[in-house]
């Protein structure tokens, strides 16, 4: 099957890297915009600490793919993209007011 891929963000991006490896043809069409998200992000993946509801979806969702993130880049490295700059390195939640804390 071939699949061509409109948007190479992080999304598309992620979506061609894990057909590729499966063994798909894919092709990624990206037109370049200028501010595009990716570009912009500061590449903070902790969902843990946010203020969402954390009984949703989407929440599930965003820490399920943030536990995800150490397995691709075991995968990453064993393709040969050796350095991905990503580490594990902790964070620190600094709140004003002791009910935040409790919500975290
Ligand atoms: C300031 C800022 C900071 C952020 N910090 C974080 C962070 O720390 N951690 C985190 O997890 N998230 C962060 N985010 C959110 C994260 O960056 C986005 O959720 C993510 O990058 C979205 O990726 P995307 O691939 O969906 O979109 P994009 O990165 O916007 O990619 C879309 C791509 O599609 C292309 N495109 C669009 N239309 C067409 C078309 N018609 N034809 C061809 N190509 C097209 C564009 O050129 C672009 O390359 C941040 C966002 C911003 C703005």
């Amino acid at each position: 099957m071939r699949t061509i891929i409109v948007g190479g963000g992080i999304a598309g991006s992620s979506v061609a890297y894990h057909l590729a490896a499966q063994g798909e043809n894919v092709t990624v069409i990206d037109a370049n915009h200028e501010g595009r998200a990716t570009d912009a992000g500061a590449g903070i993946i902790c969902p843990w600490i946010t203020k969402r509801n954390k009984n949703t979806m989407a929440y599930q969702l965003s820490t399920y793919g943030a536990r995800y993130y150490k397995r691709l880049q075991q995968s990453l490295e064993a393709t040969g993209f050796s350095d991905t700059s990503y580490r594990q390195v902790g964070s620190l939640g600094v709140f004003t007011e002791e009910q935040a804390v409790d919500d975290a």
